[in-house]
């Protein structure tokens, strides 16, 4: 126990090694930062590329509802649907994904 006091001392006087995230010392993200995944429903053609190559099964492509599910809590925010979207009809901006109480998947219409 006693080879414990010098740690227990350091750390009695020492700043805290992490950040209160998300209500205090939030830092803007670094350029090139993975945030947030879109949809500009306008340019999607329902084509299911963004579903097939995503590598944590978290988008769904509906051709017959014309309903794309996404769940960002399966999301690893790796870009590659961006990628390889053709009509480049997927963004992704360089904000934090905010916490949440509830997983929920999204549903974006695309219309005729
Ligand atoms: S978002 Fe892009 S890749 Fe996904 S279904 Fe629409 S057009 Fe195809
Ligand atoms: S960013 Fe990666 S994990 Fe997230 S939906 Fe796109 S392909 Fe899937």
């Amino acid at each position: 126990m006693a080879w414990m006091f010098p740690t227990i001392i350091k750390n009695l006087f020492s700043r805290p090694a992490t950040r209160r995230y998300p209500f205090k010392d939030i830092r803007e993200p670094f350029p090139g930062y993975r945030g947030k995944i879109y949809w500009d429903v306008s340019k999607c053609d329902l084509c299911g590329d963004c579903a097939r190559v995503c590598p944590a099964e978290a988008i769904e492509v509906s051709l017959e509802n014309r309903q794309i599910k996404y769940d960002p809590f399966k999301c690893i925010y790796c870009g590659t649907c961006m990628q390889t979207c053709l009509p480049m009809a997927i963004s992704q901006d360089k904000y934090y994904t905010k916490p949440a109480a509830a997983k929920a998947v999204e549903t974006i219409s695309v219309p005729v």
